[in-house]
């Protein structure tokens, strides 16, 4: 017998197991497929942070930094064992592009929208570091340094973040199918057929709504589905990480690459230092993405700008590599709306919906708008529970 889902969803990221635990939240039955591992596309290659994007004020994208920054708060609630408030150290120098005033605006904008804690808890209020502790930063440049300012915000273990979604995804009666390849659907008047391969065989099953949440390759995923739905334009935008051997300790410092002016982090993960990320525009097949040569000497010549200690042949560990999905505009990637996409099939009784984009901090919310929108195809299902409250373990 062919079974049935309610939703049947493509991708084990975050978003796939976001929209795979509110789903099953909602009382709704749903199948999760993902060809390789959980995690194992972009949402194990960002950059760790739960955070509203102090840069995307600068682009005037408030509603988005306000969403991030409560869902950084909430998350910070329910994940403890998985996500760390840390102190984020913004270096000022006499040639950096933001002036110390311009960046006390904008932090006091990012405390406004990020709430109360922010403002009133003394412990991670934004502040002038004073210049007494300035040997305390983890050997920072202090050449030329005019000012230090700390704020706060989180970091995460991405792909653990993701791995423990799933696991109350499952918990709440979500099936996980993976290793299995989504490999076409044919839309009728009840939903769609969905045919996938697992273990060199191909299955189908039913489901009232399809749910695209394949990263990088939805596009690629719409055009296997017939009746074709319409596929937005977009331009995938790589992004590399370096791992560097060596510990930077006390936080993450937010500074801007000598080449071009752009925000790059270093960060303390897992003992090491990571630093990050490009921004760079790629064609190809998404799976065969590398980190670029011209990438990590970008990086490393930041690191080193920096943090003096590290010019003497730092020794890269590793460098991995994340794709971005951006809706092909105009300008520079870095000024272009990060705002998710719910693209659908048809507005009344959508039976496909695709996300396009999206933050690993805003996954909660947009698996829960993914359920809203798709209301009206669905059946009624009593709730079972409620994500906000949901308790996430490592
Ligand atoms: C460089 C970089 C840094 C970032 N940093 C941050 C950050 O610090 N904080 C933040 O909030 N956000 C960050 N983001 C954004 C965030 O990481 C992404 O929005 C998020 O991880 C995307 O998750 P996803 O589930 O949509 O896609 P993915 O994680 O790519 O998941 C898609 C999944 O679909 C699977 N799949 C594809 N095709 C098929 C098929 N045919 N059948 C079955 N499975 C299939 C893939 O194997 C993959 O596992 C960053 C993004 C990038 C690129």
């Amino acid at each position: 017998m062919t079974s049935r889902y309610d939703l049947v969803v493509i991708g084990g990221g975050i978003h796939g197991a976001g929209i795979a635990q509110a789903a099953a939240a909602g009382g709704f039955s749903v199948l999760v497929l993902e060809q390789h591992g959980l995690a194992s596309g972009t949402s194990s290659r960002s950059s760790k942070l739960i955070h509203g994007g102090l840069r995307y004020l600068e682009s005037g994208q408030m509603a988005l930094v306000r969403e991030c920054l409560h869902e950084r708060e909430l998350l910070l609630k329910i994940a403890p064992d998985l996500i760390q408030r840390q102190p984020f150290y913004i270096p000022i120098y006499s040639n950096t592009t933001r002036r110390p005033a311009q960046l006390r605006l904008g932090l006091s904008l990012y405390a406004l929208l990020g709430g109360a804690s922010s403002i009133v808890d003394k412990a991670v209020r934004f502040r002038r570091v004073p210049r007494s502790e300035w040997d305390e930063l983890d050997d920072l440049e202090t050449n030329d340094l005019e000012a230090v300012f700390e704020y706060w915000d989180g970091q995460t273990d991405d792909a653990a973040l993701t791995r423990a979604v799933m696991r109350s995804a499952q918990a709440l009666g979500a099936h996980l199918q993976m290793p299995a390849t989504f490999t076409g659907a044919q839309l009728n008047e009840e939903g769609c057929s969905v045919s996938y391969q697992h273990n060199g065989q191909i299955f189908t099953c039913e489901t009232t709504v399809l749910v695209n949440a394949s990263g990088p390759w939805v596009n690629h995923v719409l055009a296997h589905i017939t009746p074709a739905p319409l596929q937005l334009p977009i331009e995938l935008v790589q992004g590399t990480h370096l791992v560097v051997s060596g510990t930077i300790t006390h936080g993450i410092y937010y500074v801007e690459a000598p080449k071009d002016q752009r925000a790059v982090f270093v960060m303390p993960w897992q003992g090491n230092t990571l630093v990050g990320t490009t921004e760079t525009l790629y064609k190809g097949d998404p799976a065969a993405v590398q980190p670029l040569l011209h990438e990590q000497a970008y990086l490393l010549q930041t690191l080193t700008h920096y943090f003096p200690a590290y010019r003497q042949s730092p020794e890269i560990l590793s460098a991995f590599v994340g794709l971005r999905v951006l809706p092909v505009g105009e300008g520079k990637a870095f000024s272009r709306p990060r705002e998710t996409i719910l693209h659908v099939d048809r507005q009344d009784y959508p039976r496909v919906l695709t996300v396009y984009g999206g933050k690993l901090t805003a996954y909660r919310l947009t698996a829960e708008r993914v359920i809203q929108r798709l209301i009206t195809t669905l059946p009624d299902r009593a709730i079972r529970a409620d994500t906000r409250t949901l308790i996430l373990s490592s």
